[in-house]
C-alpha cells in the first residue's frame, strides 16, 4: 500500500479509536467503513497504471507532450544530457509508452532530478512538447506517491523543502542571510563567517534595507504578505504536497 494511503488509513484509524474512547459506536462503525472503502480504492490506485493517470491530470504535462516522434532534437540541446545521465528523448519514449513498470522505475529514480529545468527543449522541439515540463510533472507524482525517498536525489527534496520551502513561509524568502550560518557552510571560509556576523551593516553598505520595512532588497515582508504567501500555498496544494514529502521522507 502507498505511503500516503497508509497516512489517510491510520488518520481514520485514530478517528476510530477516538469514538470508541467516547462509547460512539455508530461514529466508530462510520469511521471503520470508511477505512474498508478507501482500503478498496487503495487497491485500485495501486495499478501503477495510475501514474499515468496522475500525469495526466496535471497541465504542465498536458502541455508538454502531445506528441513525441523521438527526433532527438531536445537531447542535441540539452545541457542536462550532456553532464549527466539523463536524456530527454528517452524519457519522452518512456513516458509515452504507459508502461506501468517503466514509469514506477522512472519515479523511484534519481533520473527525473537531473534536468536542469533550462527549458532550453521548448524552444527546440518540432512538436511544440517541453520534456522539461513533462519532468515538473514526473516530480510531482514522485512526491504525491512517496516514490521519491526511493532515489538519492529525490530524498534531497526533504533538505530543499526544510531550507527553500520553509524560508518562503518564514522569511517571504528563498533564501535569507539570517540562515546562512557559517557552520552549515564551513566551504566558503573565514570571509563568509565576517559577513555573516555583520550581515547587517554590510548589506547596508550594499543599499539592501535589510530588517526595515518598505522597499528594497531583503526588506522586513509586511504581515499581511506573509499571510497572503501561506493562504496561496495553502490554496494551490503547495502547503500539502510539503506536508507529503515530510510525511514520506520521515518513514
Ligand atoms: S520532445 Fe520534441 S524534440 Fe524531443 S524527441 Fe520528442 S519530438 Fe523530438
Ligand atoms: S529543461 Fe531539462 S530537459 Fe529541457 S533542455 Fe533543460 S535540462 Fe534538458
Amino acid at each position: 500500500m502507498g505511503a500516503y494511503n497508509q497516512f489517510i488509513l491510520l488518520s481514520i484509524r485514530a478517528d476510530t479509536y477516538f469514538y470508541l474512547a467516547q462509547n460512539r459506536f455508530f461514529y466508530c462503525f462510520i469511521s471503520l467503513l470508511a477505512a474498508v472503502v478507501l482500503f478498496k480504492e487503495t487497491e485500485v490506485d495501486l495499478t501503477v497504471m495510475n501514474y499515468y493517470q496522475l500525469l495526466e491530470e496535471d497541465i504542465r504535462f498536458q502541455d508538454g507532450l502531445a506528441a513525441c516522434l523521438n527526433c532527438g532534437v531536445c537531447t542535441a540541446i540539452c545541457p542536462a544530457a550532456e553532464f549527466c545521465d539523463y536524456d530527454p528523448r528517452k524519457l519522452m519514449i518512456m513516458v509515452q509508452s504507459r508502461n506501468p513498470d517503466e514509469l514506477e522505475t522512472l519515479l523511484k529514480s534519481d533520473y527525473i532530478w537531473n534536468c536542469g529545468q533550462c527549458m532550453s527543449c521548448k524552444t527546440r522541439c518540432p512538436r511544440g512538447n517541453t520534456p522539461g515540463m513533462v519532468i515538473q510533472a514526473l516530480r510531482k507524482v514522485s512526491q504525491e506517491t512517496g516514490l521519491f525517498v526511493h532515489s538519492e536525489k529525490g530524498r534531497q527534496q526533504l533538505r530543499i523543502k526544510r531550507a527553500v520551502g520553509h524560508n518562503i513561509l518564514q522569511y517571504g524568502f528563498c533564501v535569507h542571510p539570517d540562515i546562512l550560518e557559517p557552520e552549515q557552510h564551513p566551504e566558503q571560509g573565514p570571509v563568509w563567517e565576517w559577513v555573516y556576523e555583520n550581515r547587517e551593516e554590510v548589506y547596508k553598505r550594499l543599499h539592501a534595507n535589510i530588517y526595515e520595512e518598505g522597499a528594497g532588497a531583503l526588506r522586513k515582508i509586511d504581515a499581511e504578505s506573509m499571510q497572503e504567501l501561506r493562504d496561496i500555498f495553502r490554496e494551490t496544494g503547495g502547503e500539502q504536497l510539503l506536508q507529503m514529502i515530510e510525511y514520506y521522507a520521515s518513514e
